[in-house]
């Protein structure tokens, strides 16, 4: 029996903020549609997956300064919620930074001796020279970006430069093109295959009707990666984009201080 079914997963969503935009302000070149512009909302997320010997904590959210810097709206505060899960810097925690834009890569001072996973093109790009344009820069935080080096001086970043199993049936696969070494997370779950999408793609919609979101640093890579979400969706998985609003109400939600905030994808 494969560790997956003695101890299977949980994979849970965390919902930390949330914006009211346009879908103007959103899409790509929003005027190739003809299309009426319209409110558009966004939730901001990150995810757990566990099991009784494993916690990998998906993403660290955004910090409180790169929230309120974009009049981002925090529903609650990453800290709090990794708190009620019983998740902190003394849990055995593999972490796994799925891009180092702001609203994931906030708050890595939380873990300051676990494990970081990412994309080696990640690292490379956003701490050498050719993330200094303004286009690049807008969408991280220079504090995160500083603590991102620490984890790198300090030997703690795991980097990957192609598909990973990092715990049996949990596995990282890289769909850059968002960013250089964005990456997804697929778990093997008693529900079925799925695929944490991150920034690969945003919204069902984006999925749906091949619209990119504005930030990419690879539209031909962007493409690529949506074309293989499709994949695994056309395989009965159930893919989860990176900011979906309405995962929030299509699944069951967790009790207690998490009630509101977070639900149960497995
Ligand atoms: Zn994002």
């Amino acid at each position: 029996m494969s560790e997956t079914r003695a101890d299977p997963w949980e994979v849970l969503a965390v919902r930390h903020g949330r914006l009211l935009t346009t879908r103007a302000d959103f899409f790509l070149n929003y005027g190739e549609y003809g299309q009426p512009d319209a409110p558009l909302e966004l939730g901001y997320w990150f995810w757990i997956v566990r099991n009784g010997t494993h916690t990998i904590v998906v993403d660290t959210g955004f910090s409180a300064g790169g929230a309120r810097s974009r009049g981002r709206e925090v529903t609650l505060e990453p800290a709090t919620a990794l708190a009620a899960l019983g998740i902190d810097a003394g849990t055995d925690v593999q972490v796994v930074i799925t891009h180092a834009h702001y609203d994931h890569a906030g708050n890595l001072d939380l873990f300051p001796t676990q494990p970081v996973y990412l994309h080696a093109a990640e690292t490379a790009f956003w701490l050498g020279p050719d993330a200094q344009h303004r286009q690049f820069r807008g969408v991280v935080d220079e504090a995160d970006l500083s603590a991102l080096e620490r984890v790198v001086a300090s030997g703690r970043a795991v980097r990957i430069d192609e598909q990973r199993e990092i715990a049996a049936g949990v596995s990282l696969v890289p769909l850059p093109g968002h960013t250089p070494g964005q990456l997804a997370v697929v778990v093997e779950t008693p529900r079925g295959r799925i695929v944490l999408a991150s920034d690969a793609c945003h919204l069902d919609e984006e999925l749906e009707e091949d619209m990119p979101f504005k930030h990419n640093t690879d539209l031909i890579g962007l493409y690529r990666g949506l074309a293989r979400l499709r994949d695994w969706q056309q395989s009965g998985d159930l893919v989860i984009p990176g900011h979906e609003p309405t995962v929030l109400q299509r699944f069951p939600g967790l009790g207690g201080a998490l009630a509101g905030h977070a639900v149960r994808l497995a």
